[in-house]
């Protein structure tokens, strides 16, 4: 009931060009299945045996989203399945979706994970390093992958100010690369504490866990 009624209110708040990514991780089974039975269908994860594990036990008709930090050596385990992998920060790792997706005979969507955040403990690609990728030969010649748009997270602050400036500069990023050729349509930007500064500034996909399934208990898990 609390899922349910949780999501669908957080979702009337949602601009329609806006996707919800409900960021599941660490949370059981049996709340995904009161958001599905509210009527959704795209879930996060941060962790590749965690989704896979959930995965094999709920409809085939959810759309999962890795949005964790990538060991590539698992790429493998959700090859057949994933439909959106926002935290791509490598050439390497691209090519190891690549391969593993023309396993399974599929094109894998990706995200280019930039970095915005100051903290040094925060994954990405710098400005320079995501031209580079989105430019270089070595990601035309692939052909099971498919770079769809940008990832970023902003700083852990209540700076609103800090927060924003992040974000613009993402968004600014994703207009100029656009503006030269490429056909980025996601901005994936914005969790539980800033989605709707996320939403001010471009995004166009949010990834939400604590404002919908309550806050998360690592202990527990
Ligand atoms: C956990 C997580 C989120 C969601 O965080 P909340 O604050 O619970 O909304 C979003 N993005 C990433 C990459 C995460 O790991």
């Amino acid at each position: 009931m609390f899922v349910k009624e949780n999501l669908n209110n957080f979702k009337e708040t949602l601009p329609s060009h806006v996707s919800l990514v409900a960021v599941s991780k660490t949370k059981p089974v049996s709340d995904i299945r009161g958001a599905y039975e509210a009527g959704h269908r795209i879930f996060g994860e941060n962790k590749i045996q965690e989704m896979v594990n959930k995965h094999e036990v709920l409809p085939e008709d959810i759309e999962w989203h890795m949005i964790g930090h990538l060991q590539r050596n698992k790429v493998k385990y959700m090859a057949h399945f994933v439909s959106l992998i926002h935290g791509v920060d490598s050439l390497k790792t691209l090519k190891e979706i690549d391969k593993q997706a023309k396993k399974h005979d599929r094109v894998i969507n990706c995200l280019l994970q930039a970095k915005i955040a100051r903290e040094e403990t925060k994954f990405g690609l710098t400005f320079d390093e995501v031209k580079d990728i989105l430019k270089s030969e070595e990601l035309a010649a692939l052909t099971h992958v498919k770079v769809k748009g940008l990832m970023g997270m902003a700083s852990f602050s209540t700076d609103q100010k800090v927060i924003s400036d992040e974000f613009k500069s993402l968004k600014r990023l994703f207009d100029e690369l656009n503006k030269e050729g490429q056909e980025l349509e996601i901005l994936s930007m914005g969790m539980s504490g800033d989605y709707k500064l996320a939403i001010e500034h471009g995004s166009n996909m949010i990834r939400v866990g604590s404002a919908i399934f309550g806050p998360r208990n690592y202990i527990a898990s």
